[in-house]
């Protein structure tokens, strides 16, 4: 069965039409489109606030808590979900769904400053590429048709429900492209693959296809949630330039060393440098060996003479390298840090090469 035309559907029946095609529905605030609000119990769980979410009891039990991460294609669940909140728009967890959503926006927001490299950053680009030259370039589907245009060859757009995907207008004048994923190797749940174009995996998610919000519907325009097609071999190299697993970065601070201390530091930036590179590619785990790398170099702080402040940028740089949220690194650095700092390791002399 096809969600051809849902629009007046009521939200429960498009989630449910939706989950039967394996696409793993939770419910969004029809007034400000964001996640329900997490139960008592979850906002006062410091696991919870952590996203360690294997500690949440909510999510075996069925509830909402956490968004995106209580996604599921259980009819039971949505039922009773929508049945509390007849109203809640339903949205589409991309990575559990087998999906990945390139979102693209019209913002009205200022054009870039230099549309030569921040158009499609990565991809230079010279004015005569686009007929109007880049200026003309005004919101994500131009800058979508300018990355077909340099990237896919003579036809960009395979016809054929193979490399359809399923194209919705959103109530704001974009597009969101729902296209089967690739096999799991999207590192990056947001990136952007060029200048108001995102794209959606892992625990990213957009609004479904067919939901209607304050601002509107979001209408299908081609393609059928029971078989979103694959994205075209350049677009889906594209992708994974941008949101597939990156090297790590260099470390963005140079931890001071003063006369007599030394060795200490250097064992400390050893320690630093190894943990960074072994978190960067994690995708499961990677808060896990964050927090133990800030635990154990937080021990090793007053051995070494070392204030939190000289590791903290390094630590959270190391947990943004593996995709984490800015929000999150810093949350889990400070916190392991701290409780390392308060339990000292002894001075690893036997260990001066970790
Ligand atoms: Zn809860
Ligand atoms: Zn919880």
């Amino acid at each position: 069965m096809a969600v051809t035309n849902p629009t007046g559907a009521p939200p429960v029946q498009l989630a449910l039409d939706l989950a039967a095609h394996g696409w793993h529905v939770f419910p969004l605030s029809p007034s400000n489109k964001r996640p329900l609000a997490n139960c008592l119990d979850c906002q006062d769980n410091p696991h919870c606030a952590d996203d360690d979410y294997d500690a949440c009891a909510c999510l075996p039990d069925g509830q909402w808590c956490h968004g995106v991460r209580a996604a599921t294609t259980d009819p039971d669940r949505i039922t009773t979900w929508w049945r509390r909140t007849p109203h809640a728009v339903p949205a589409i967890a991309a990575g559990p769904s087998g999906l990945v959503l390139i979102d693209l926006d019209t913002h009205s927001g200022q054009p870039p400053a230099d549309p030569a490299t921040q158009l499609l950053p990565g991809i230079p680009l010279a004015d005569d590429q686009v007929p109007g030259g880049l200026g003309s370039i005004r919101n994500g589907i131009d800058a979508m048709h300018l990355l077909a245009r340099v990237r896919g060859g003579p036809r960009p757009w395979p016809s054929g429900p193979k490399h359809q995907p399923v194209s919705v207008h959103t109530p704001s004048g974009g597009r969101h492209l729902w296209y089967r994923a690739p096999d799991n190797d999207l590192h990056q749940a947001l990136s952007a693959l060029g200048w108001q174009i995102d794209i959606k995996a892992g625990w990213s998610y957009g609004i479904a296809p067919g939901a209607t919000t304050a601002s509107g519907t979001y209408t299908i325009h081609g393609g059928a949630p029971h078989t979103p097609g694959r994205m075209p071999d350049w677009l889906l190299e594209e992708v994974r330039r941008v949101a597939g697993p990156k090297p790590a970065p260099a470390p963005p601070t140079v931890i001071p060393a003063t006369p007599g201390q030394g060795n200490a530091v250097g064992y400390v930036r050893t320690v630093l440098d190894r943990g960074t590179a072994e978190i960067a590619p994690l995708t499961d785990g990677r808060k896990a060996a964050l927090s133990a790398l800030a635990y154990k170099v937080g021990g090793l702080l007053t051995w070494a003479g070392l204030t939190p402040t000289d590791v903290e940028d390094h630590l959270v740089h190391a947990g943004l390298a593996s995709g984490l949220h800015h929000r999150d690194a810093h949350r889990i650095v400070h916190r392991s840090l701290t409780n390392g700092l308060n339990r000292p390791l002894p001075a690893p002399s036997d260990r001066r090469t970790a």
